[in-house]
């Protein structure tokens, strides 16, 4: 596994140690901030040789940080030391202050006489400009086994301004048995401990192409289940509530060391049992984000027993609940502060585009069978009835809908919700994206069946992986798909699949 940095590996005595093995990355980009990261890989085995723990590594590491004007670090703007705890993973998160709005900047780690790559980030536009662009590359879902990451290779080519990770960044399984067909494989265990989450982000961020995606610029990023538990619900996983709450806590650290987060994220005085995940960015006048969590605060799936393994699809004549219209897929407090959000928007007559950047798709998927998914947003009518209903009392001036999970690229006209007045109405334009390497077991024809049964779905595609890059200026806002021909293969290339706009005050993409 060439370029795994990972601790299984780390006995193979590498000649020289790298302590920045896992790469460096920036996030949060505020007019005059933004997080600059990166995770110390320690020089020996700490688990499984706590003996040989160089003294050092055993507290806290001082980490040198420069930023710069220019590549070569000739001009630095500031430079300082943090600190990599072994609490936290040997991670470390620099929240740099003082920053000039709107543009570009360099920075590198050194500890000792190791030097970080170098990597760029940048600042957001000061709050009263209206840029005249922004380019957004947004991605989900990154199976190590399914694919190699060439989507990430090409993500970086693009020079996006922002990358936003909505969810699914680590996988908690091990490698499948039967490994036909994959990839690559791996030998870590189904994820349960701090420690296994982790590896399972080192091993992730071994990846040099996912690497080359963090250096190009600051990623603003969200979570789904897969960072810790397939189909869990807040506080509701499999077994038992207590190991699951303990599962959770580990999954959580695990997520905040390996993410460019601010410490803000850590609502409960670093014990990882609440993350203060969803958030609002603005790019100037530009476009407002809206980061939203739809994990940590749902109710269960519905009529999904407790302690069970998945959410299953359910049509509503055999699942009652699936109607209850006390149900939330936010939770009531993440509804209030979004509704009020996108109600400040409409007042705002200077936000161009407000974005719900979020986990999955938005539109409803209506069935031949009338099954329906439990776990995305159909899981939630009532819910998601009630966030269309705030769309349409109080429309933004334009709203773009972003998701992943379902490793499908999905185009649809959001529609005012179903059986209300003018609910032939098109509320918002929804791109959500496929999966930069994890499979969709969906055969393409039912796609196609479920469009023509869905006339607010555009476009439905299941059998591509890669990533979308939108190009945002105040008179339109282009949507480009873009796929890897092979995920299989790391130097794969890419193409164009769709290519969608939607232009200021028109709500609904057209096809470009
Ligand atoms: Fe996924
Ligand atoms: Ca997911």
């Amino acid at each position: 596994m060439a370029g795994s940095a990972a601790h299984w590996s780390w006995a193979q005595a590498p000649v020289r140690h790298d302590p920045f093995g896992l790469g460096v990355a920036s996030g949060e980009p505020r007019p005059d901030s933004v997080v600059l990261w990166t995770r110390l890989l320690p020089p020996t085995d700490l688990q499984a040789l706590p003996g040989d723990t160089p003294p050092a590594w055993a507290g806290a590491l001082a980490v040198r940080w420069e930023l710069a004007d220019d590549a070569n670090f000739r001009r630095i703007v500031q430079r300082g030391t943090a600190p990599a705890l072994l609490e936290l993973g040997h991670s470390v998160h620099v929240e740099v202050q003082g920053l000039e709005p709107g543009r570009w900047y360099h920075y590198r780690f050194l500890l000792g006489d190791a030097v970080s790559p170098p990597a760029r980030t940048r600042t957001a536009p000061a709050p009263h400009e209206l840029p005249a662009r922004l380019r957004v590359v947004h991605a989900s879902c990154q199976r190590w086994e399914h694919g190699h990451y060439a989507a990430w290779r090409h993500a970086a080519a693009e020079q996006p301004d922002l990358v936003l990770f909505l969810g699914d960044y680590i996988y908690e399984y091990a490698t499948p048995r039967d490994t036909t067909g994959l990839a690559r494989t791996h030998g870590l265990p189904l994820a349960r401990t701090l420690t296994d989450f982790r590896d399972r982000y080192a091993l992730h961020k071994s990846d040099l192409q996912l690497q080359a995606a963090h250096a190009c610029a600051p990623w603003t990023v969200t979570w789904d289940d897969h960072e810790v538990q397939n189909d869990y619900a807040g506080g509701e996983g499999q077994g038992s509530p207590a190991d699951f709450l303990l599962l959770r806590a580990a999954a959580w650290q695990a997520f905040y060391e390996n993410m460019p987060l601010r410490a803000s994220t850590l609502a409960g005085a670093g014990n990882f049992h609440r993350m203060a995940l969803y958030r609002r960015q603005a790019w100037g006048r530009l476009a407002r984000l809206h980061l939203l969590d739809t994990r940590q605060w749902r109710d269960r799936q519905a009529c999904r027993s407790a302690g069970s393994a998945g959410a299953r699809p359910m049509a509503a004549a055999g699942c009652a609940e699936l109607s209850d219209p006390g149900r939330s897929l936010l939770g009531r407090e993440q509804e209030g502060w979004l509704h009020a959000g996108l109600a400040a928007d409409a007042a705002d007559e200077g936000v161009r585009w407000s974005v719900l950047a979020q986990q999955t798709l938005l539109s409803p998927r209506h069935s031949a069978s009338g099954r329906q998914s439990t776990d995305s947003w159909d899981g939630y009518p009532a819910a998601r009835g009630r966030l269309l209903a705030a769309l349409a009392q109080t429309p933004p001036r334009n709203t773009v809908v972003l998701g992943g999970d379902i490793h499908q690229n999905y185009v649809c006209n959001v529609m005012a919700p179903e059986g209300s007045a003018g609910a032939e109405r098109i509320l918002a334009s929804e791109f959500c994206g496929t999966s930069i390497s994890s499979r969709s077991s969906v055969p393409q024809e039912r796609l196609d069946a479920l469009r023509a049964r869905n006339p607010h779905v555009l476009l439905a595609r299941s059998q591509e992986r890669g990533y979308c890059v939108s190009d945002i200026t105040p008179g339109r806002w282009q949507a480009t798909l873009r796929a890897v021909r092979d995920p299989l293969d790391a130097s794969s290339d890419a193409f164009t699949l769709a290519r969608f706009v939607v232009e200021d005050g028109r709500p609904g993409p057209q096809a470009d």
